[in-house]
């Protein structure tokens, strides 16, 4: 008798929050987690992620056949795909669409999973048995053959990182000294038995070492490591590491971007003698896919990686650690719009091993959490080389141009041979054009904001931060004619122009994403600042991240001001955060470092507490502010963003979705705010609005939009118009 047909549910990266069903036909049941290829609709071959295999029950529905079974063995792990079922169904997003995102661009493709070929370098019988003596004509062969009577194997890669020349290999391999081999896989370097430690760990200070010993590697915990700068939490990192190793375990490290602070790489390169891989947005689909295959085969023991890396394949690992836990690049704000810390949290758990979470300044979330005794709360209240903390003040000006007191002190701080850094947070010259007869500025026609004056290779244009719309300098005003048009406020070009004409006698260095856009720039420009000598770098929130400057004795921070005036109800905690992120790059090693903030608002209240106690005071105060709105961490957000060709539009099928939401809701503790537009509501031509929905349970939040969700989906949705779910939203 013949059983009944087998059927393939999938997942697939369409629109729909749905599964699909599909006939296997003859090939092997896949296991789940397994990527087949499949028709749908009329695309000849997507990718589909098994969820599940059933016989089929009722044959009088038409499947269509799968076309091919792509993996040997299935992409995800059981764990992975759970965590990508849990971010599907946390989030509101298809299944299909996680699966995607959690895999290297080379397997979203309906194809086989490429062959890794490496290759290596082996010595032949006639090689151990030459004389190397006899090479003495040929140094460089003589050389790569005394490496080869030692170490016989080294994988190409290998040779080259060594200096091997590929055509001294060659030329070995012709006289059959040495001969290439290919192989499948890569070799498992994690069980050699080599010792983990390439150099001595530091002994730690009393509050580092209450931190460590706090740490338990056997079960689930998450840690709270909130350490001010300098505190060395690196160093914590890195003694924990050490000991999941010795487990033979391994460790994953998120950080916002190692692109941005190649001293955390080389950091852990130079502690541990295990492979380490370094995932982030620099490298290459293949590089990436090379990285991934290895963390799958069990190749490297140290993964450090940016958001995505959450997803890498460890089977064995033992630690997960989120440093900067309170950056905002940990929260993917397009596509699926999950949190990299918040999925930590659910992989360590899955895992039942330990999560550190570390930072100076603490996202309010973790810390309210903390304080509640959810997580365990770890504290380094001073820096570990004893160095003080920068003494603050403020000086009462614009952030137009330098005042006085920031002159001088840059002058002294130079004068004793320290470094100086001026912070402003608008790339380009100035922030915009004015007439200085009519008042008119250069506003972008297609958004609500003004465009950039830019300076650049003598050239000078307009530039929309917020589409890309660039145009030229118009030479008289578009609406008076006149000619009087004039730079207005600071940006970091002209901040550059105005300190090299005041400074000519050391470097100015400026650090935007304008200036490093180029691969080995921001390098070339760290290089110099770690010669010590004095220069003055001028940079924007990338000289705010974890950069360790042994020199840097003073920082002026030219405008805060904007921060302010932040429609955002997170406006106080980023501006916190980033004011002390900023101080804490000073002072770092022999100096006591100075801070001056140029700000209108000296005796702003938050300001003054934020100065006067600390970040960690100004949080627990905003913390109870936060309670008394009822905002999160104490209750909480998701919002549903619509953009379309006019505000109507948009506020119109949001209300219909508001209307939707409260029907579900009729019994339910459920608030709905808005529909609002967003704080920059026209942009790129599309009007942006939102509609909040919050609710003191996660939970009742989470039944809601389960519902909800497919039932927008199955609305008509008007022409050009754009909708998505935003949990746990970062930005308004
Ligand atoms: P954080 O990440 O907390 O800002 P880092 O880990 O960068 O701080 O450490 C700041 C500096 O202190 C680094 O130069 C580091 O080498 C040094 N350091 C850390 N721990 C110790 C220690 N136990 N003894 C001496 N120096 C230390
Ligand atoms: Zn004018
Ligand atoms: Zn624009």
């Amino acid at each position: 008798m013949l059983s009944d047909p087998i059927v393939v549910v999938v997942a697939l990266a369409t629109p729909f929050r749905r599964t699909f069903d599909y006939l296997l036909g003859d090939a092997d049941i896949p296991a789940v987690g397994t990527r087949v290829s499949v028709p749908f609709g009329h695309q000849k071959a997507l990718v589909g992620f098994v969820v599940a295999t059933k016989a089929q029950a009722d044959s009088s529905h038409k499947l269509r056949a799968i076309h091919a079974v792509l993996d040997d063995s299935p992409v995800f792990s059981k764990e992975l795909f759970a965590l990508c079922q849990w971010c599907a169904d946390y989030y509101h997003y298809p299944l299909g669409e996680v699966c995607q995102l959690a895999l290297p661009s080379v397997l979203r493709k309906p194809e086989a999973c490429p062959v890794m070929t490496q290759t290596l370098w082996q010595i032949t019988e006639k090689g151990s048995l030459t004389p190397i003596d006899d090479l003495k004509r040929a140094p460089k062969q003589q050389q790569v053959m005394r490496v080869f009577q030692q170490r016989r194997t080294m994988l190409s890669e290998h040779c080259k990182e060594a200096g091997l020349e590929s055509t001294t290999l060659r030329a070995l391999g012709e006289k059959g000294l040495l001969e290439k081999k290919t192989i499948d896989e890569p070799l498992n370097q994690s069980g050699s038995d080599q010792a983990i430690l390439k150099e001595q760990a530091l002994a730690l200070t009393d509050e580092q070492a209450t931190a460590l010993a706090a740490l338990q590697y056997d079960d689930f915990s998450v840690a709270l490591l909130e350490g001010v700068t300098g505190s060395g939490k690196t160093e914590v990192y890195l003694q924990a590491i050490a000991a999941v190793l010795a487990k033979g375990q391994q460790a994953l490290v998120l950080v916002p971007e190692i692109g941005l602070t190649p001293q955390t790489l080389s950091r852990f390169e130079q502690r541990f003698n295990v492979p380490v891989a370094a995932l982030h947005s620099g490298l290459s689909d293949s590089q990436r896919y090379k990285g991934w295959q290895n963390a799958r085969q069990g190749a490297v023991s140290i993964v450090i990686g940016t958001r995505s890396s959450i997803f890498i394949p460890l089977d064995n690992l033992g630690l997960i650690i989120v440093d900067e836990e309170h950056d905002l690049s940990y929260k993917q704000q397009e596509g699926v719009r999950y949190s990299a810390r918040d999925l930590a949290i659910v992989r360590a758990q899955q895992a039942k091993i330990p999560l550190l979470l570390g930072s100076a300044t603490p996202a309010l979330e973790s810390l309210h959490n903390a304080l509640a005794g959810r997580y365990q709360h770890l504290r380094l209240s001073a820096r570990a080389n004893a160095q003080a903390m920068p003494s603050i003040r403020c000086v009462d000006a614009s952030s137009m141009e330098l005042a006085p007191e920031s002159l001088q002190a840059i002058n002294q701080t130079l004068a004793k041979g320290l470094q100086v850094l001026i912070f402003i947070n608008r790339r380009g010259y100035a922030p915009a054009l004015i007439c200085q007869d009519c008042g008119w500025l250069s506003e972008c026609t297609a958004c609500d904001s003004r465009m950039t004056l830019h300076h650049s290779y003598g050239q000078r244009r307009l530039h929309c931060h917020h589409c890309d719309h660039q145009t030229a300098v118009p030479a008289a005003c578009p609406n008076c004619q006149s000619g009087r048009l004039q730079a207005l406020g600071m940006g970091t070009q002209r901040s550059e122009q105005a300190l090299e004409a005041l400074f000519p006698q050391v470097p100015v260095i400026r650090i935007d994403r304008d200036s490093v856009s180029k691969k080995g720039q921001l390098q070339a420009a760290l290089d110099v600042i770690n010669q010590r000598q004095p220069c003055i770098m001028i940079g924007t929130q990338m000289l705010a991240k974890g950069h360790h400057f042994a020199s840097l004795g003073l920082a002026v921070i030219l405008d805060l001001d904007s921060a302010f005036f932040s429609s955002d109800f997170r406006g106080a905690e980023r501006m916190g955060q980033l004011l002390t992120q900023v101080s804490g790059r000073v002072g770092r090693e022999q100096h006591r470092g100075e801070v001056i903030i140029q700000t209108q608002f000296a005796d702003h209240p938050q300001l003054r507490q934020l100065l006067d106690s600390g970040y960690h005071d100004y949080a627990e105060q905003i913390l109870a502010q936060r309670k008394m709105a009822a905002m999160p961490p104490f209750e909480y957000l998701a919002v549903i963003r619509c953009h379309g060709q006019t505000a109507q539009l948009v506020q119109n099928f949001l209300q219909q979705i508001r209307g939707l939401g409260q029907a579900i809701a009729v019994d339910s503790k459920i608030e709905f705010l808005g529909p609002f537009p967003m704080a920059m509501e026209k942009r790129n031509n599309r009007y942006h609005h939102y509609l909040q929905i919050k609710s003191a349970e996660r939970g009742v939040l989470r039944s809601l939009l389960k519902i909800l969700c497919p039932q927008i989906e199955a609305l008509k949705v008007p022409k050009g118009l754009h909708w998505l779910v935003d949990v746990d939203p970062q930005e308004f």
